[in-house]
């Protein structure tokens, strides 16, 4: 059993004019691919399989656990975001545990945006949903992913350059902002886990 590249959500022109049909086919065809690439032949050099990605990236360690990891932060990120998306969440149980965990929706995204700016070097800025439902935003590094910690991944912003460097080159906030532009609330939402929502 080997892992496949997940197509993407959407044709490579979709995004534009947030994030280019150039910078789509590197990032998801080279950098996501090579990714899950790396994790089938590690496999099978250790003569080891596994249907489970989720799985692979909370137990695996080193050079297996950061392909692994790539490869589902990258799945993640494309269904982040989506040429509907942007604007801010519809009324409903994302809307209402952004304003209780935050205060409101645009503290969020303040919140948010501030910490992938800060972000120094390459990785990845989350919001995910803690054991008793609420929400928090957290960064990792490189391949860290907060999937290590129990905690339940809504959303992310890739913030490695390549993710930006194409459209953006060095601006890391212009790229933030389309991302804002993209961004998945429908996605998000559905990745709420009812056990919290029936709390
Ligand atoms: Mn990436």
């Amino acid at each position: 059993m080997t892992f496949k590249l997940p197509d993407l959500p959407y044709a490579l022109e979709a995004l534009q004019p947030h994030i280019s049909a150039e910078t789509l086919r590197y990032h998801h065809g080279k950098h996501h691919a090579a990714y899950v690439n790396k994790v089938n032949d590690m496999l099978k050099e250790r003569g080891e399989s596994c249907d489970d990605l989720a799985e692979l990236v909370r137990s695996a360690d080193g050079a297996l656990f950061n392909n692994a990891a790539q490869a589902w932060n990258h799945a993640l990120y494309w269904t982040s975001l989506s040429p509907k998306g942007g604007g801010d969440p519809k009324k409903g149980p994302l809307a209402d545990a952004l304003a209780e965990s935050f205060g409101s929706v645009k503290d969020f995204k303040e919140r948010f945006t501030r910490l992938a700016l800060s972000h120094f070097g390459s990785g990845w800025v989350w919001l995910v949903q803690n054991d008793d439902g609420r929400l928090a935003v957290v960064d990792t590094h490189d391949a860290a992913c907060p999937l290590r910690e129990g905690l339940n991944p809504l959303l992310v912003c890739d913030v490695w350059e390549h993710a930006y460097y194409v459209d953006r080159r060095n601006d890391r906030k212009a790229y933030v902002e389309a991302f804002w532009q993209l961004v998945d609330w429908t996605a998000a939402e559905k990745r709420m886990s009812t056990a919290a929502a029936a709390r």
